[in-house]
């Protein structure tokens, strides 16, 4: 099949898939549904397929979801490769660069030797003057060589520093979240299995808060989706306002955030987490294009605290349970792990 056949296929399958899976037919929701499509992110696909298979609806949560985890890191591993493939041409560059260099040096070297054997002789003042000649064009040559050589090597070292700046942008571009600009589910999963291993080391007290936007479907249905955006970035400064120094603070999913706090145990955490909540719930929210009041905005919040040798997903899971007694405790609450009420909740479910 012909390249532009091969893409048509695939849009279409993406189209008739999106369809029977009734997903909006979005830019965003195409871009997802034809990487699966074309098979060129298989752990997408995977992920997909196991959804169809065993009904799993496509939420716009699910697929936010699925966004940030599969296409985000997918996009950071090609341009990751495509910098580091110009980085091995440079190298290669410089090497050869430095190979015929060292070849050029032995010539000289060798126009020393001979002009050296020859001085041993009896010389007429007429050959003296050609030896000098001679080593003076070949010394002359290889100044030449070594001046361009420099500059040619300083215009490669220009480049390796432009490549590793380009780097460190990629690096930064696959952690952060791009609607928010704080930190994506990638980079809150690496911070979190860093600090389970600095728990283990240390013992360091670390806490887990999940936030979650109270009510944000109703909101959303109402108002669409650019105001909905600007409540997930207004939601992303606050928590950003209240963190400091080691801490994360990052969109872990949709409309939900988590919060890494080093070095903060669970009472402390809990006033950072009430401090948060205020925080957003003191914010007032003005639809952009019309100046229409959209009213006040708030978030729940579970706390957890990290005990030596568990895992970061059964911290989650603790805090997502307190999250959960928050909401059910009426929102725009922050509820801990040995909140009382968290008991009330357990004895209610049993
Ligand atoms: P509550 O959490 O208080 O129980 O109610 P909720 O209405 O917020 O319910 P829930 O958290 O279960 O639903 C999340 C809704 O938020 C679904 C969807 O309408 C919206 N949402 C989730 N992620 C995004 C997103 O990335 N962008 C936008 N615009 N909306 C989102
Ligand atoms: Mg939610
Ligand atoms: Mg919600």
């Amino acid at each position: 099949m012909h390249k532009p056949d091969r893409e048509q296929t695939f849009a279409k399958s993406a189209l008739v898939l999106m369809d029977a899976c009734r997903v909006a037919a979005t830019p965003d929701n195409f871009e997802l549904f034809y990487a699966h499509a074309s098979g060129e992110n298989p752990a997408l696909s995977e992920v997909v397929g196991d959804m169809i298979a065993d009904g799993i609806p496509f939420t716009p949560d699910a697929i936010n979801d699925l966004r940030l985890r599969c296409l985000s890191g997918a996009r950071a591993a090609a341009d990751m490769e495509q910098v580091s493939g110009r980085m091995n041409a440079v190298m290669d560059d410089v090497l050869r660069r430095l190979e015929s260099a060292g070849r050029d040096t032995q010539a000289y070297k060798n126009a020393l030797s001979a002009v050296r054997g020859e001085l041993g002789g009896e010389n007429s003042p007429d050959d003296l003057r050609s030896l000098v000649e001679g080593l003076v064009a070949a010394t002359r040559a290889m100044e030449q060589r070594t001046r361009s050589l420099e500059s040619e090597l300083q215009a490669s070292s220009q480049q390796v520093s432009e490549l590793r700046s380009k780097l460190d942008n990629v690096r930064k571009e696959s952690l952060t979240d791009p609607l928010t600009g704080i930190a994506n589910r990638k980079a809150f999963d690496d911070a979190a299995a860093s600090a389970v291993e600095q728990i283990a080391q240390t013992g360091e007290d670390v806490s887990l808060l999940l936030c979650d936007i109270d009510h944000f479907k109703p909101f959303n249905d109402s108002w669409g989706h650019q105001p909905a955006d600007q409540v997930l970035r207004l939601v992303a400064s606050c928590l950003s306002e209240n963190v400091k120094g080691r801490d994360t603070a990052a969109r872990y999913g949709g409309e939900e955030f988590a919060i890494l706090l080093r070095g903060v145990g669970l009472e402390a955490a809990t006033l950072v987490a009430n401090q948060i909540r205020q925080t957003v719930e003191t914010k007032k929210l003005v639809k952009k294009s019309t100046g229409d009041i959209l009213g006040a905005i708030t978030i729940s919040v579970g706390v957890a605290q990290f005990c030596p040798g568990e895992s970061a997903e059964t911290v989650i899971r603790r805090a997502d349970a307190c999250l959960y007694g928050a909401k059910h405790h009426g929102r725009n609450l922050v509820v801990h792990q040995n909140d009382p009420r968290m008991s009330a909740l357990e004895t209610s479910a049993a």
